[in-house]
């Protein structure tokens, strides 16, 4: 599993996550929401350090690390090996294709031999559908099909965790749902996926968790059918808003 315990982040006089303790079990689908600005992003970027938390413990699962204190590069580099981050914009290097997106980190930071990286990175491109695409450059590929290498990319290096923040937001509805059927075979696969969107139907669809964040607390934390029945009125106007 993955805890969090009393993670608080600020920027300046601004409360961006204010004690926030959950727990991801291994296997399942924890959806992030809230409104903009409540602290989503803020909270997947520290749960990978991608911000350094101003106190807390993060336990993935070998005890609790201290991460409001001082960290080594070790204990960073160690984190982030657990977890992998995919972003909104897919960040792919676009001078190389997809296939040599998907084995650059096996090959540069874990050692992995090409042949065997291309081996793995061609399955893993084939699972999420791009099989025939393997040598294209990302110009050459839809948004949907570079969010997909993206995922690829980010299973090949064989996290735990993977942490999605709105894969889908920056893609027409058609490609989304192609994004979103890979993210719900790997939620079916039992891998341990966190993702913050704003679609409450992946929510009800994927989700095994919501949590529900607000000017950086948590407001909710329970099953799709508590957030879905909730009769609290900022979740209330939260589902009006959004759906
Ligand atoms: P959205 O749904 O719009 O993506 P969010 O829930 O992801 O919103 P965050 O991006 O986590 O929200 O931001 C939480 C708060 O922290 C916001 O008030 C934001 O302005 C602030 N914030 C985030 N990053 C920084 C930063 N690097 N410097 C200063 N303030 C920041
Ligand atoms: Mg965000």
């Amino acid at each position: 599993p993955l805890r969090l315990l009393g993670v608080r982040k600020t920027f300046g006089d601004l409360v961006a996550l204010d004690d926030i303790s959950f727990e991801v079990g291994r296997g399942s689908t924890t959806v992030l929401l809230g409104p903009s600005g409540s602290g989503k992003s803020t909270l997947l970027r520290c749960i990978n350090l991608l911000e350094k938390p101003d106190a807390g413990q993060i336990d993935l699962g070998d005890g609790p690390i201290d991460v409001g204190g001082k960290l080594s590069g070790r204990t960073v580099r160690t984190i982030r090996s657990r977890s992998t981050m995919v972003f909104q914009q897919f960040n792919l290097f676009p001078h190389l294709t997809a296939l040599g997106n998907v084995v650059l980190a096996p090959i540069e930071s874990r050692g992995l031999p090409r042949p065997a990286a291309e081996e793995r990175g061609r399955e893993l491109l084939e699972k999420v559908g791009l099989g025939d695409k393997t040598d294209a450059y990302p110009d050459r590929l839809s948004g949907g099909q570079q969010q997909r290498v993206a995922i690829a990319r980010a299973l090949a290096m064989d996290p735990d965790f993977l942490l999605f923040d709105e894969p889908t937001s920056a893609l027409d509805p058609e490609l989304a749902a192609e994004v979103v059927a890979v993210l719900a075979d790997l939620a079916a696969e039992n891998r341990t996926l966190v993702v913050v969107t704003h679609s409450l139907a992946f929510a009800r669809r994927v989700a095994d968790r919501v949590v529900f964040l607000e000017d950086g607390r948590i407001l909710q934390d329970g099953t799709p059918e508590e957030f879905f029945g909730s009769e609290d009125a900022r979740l209330r106007r939260f589902r009006d808003v959004i759906g």
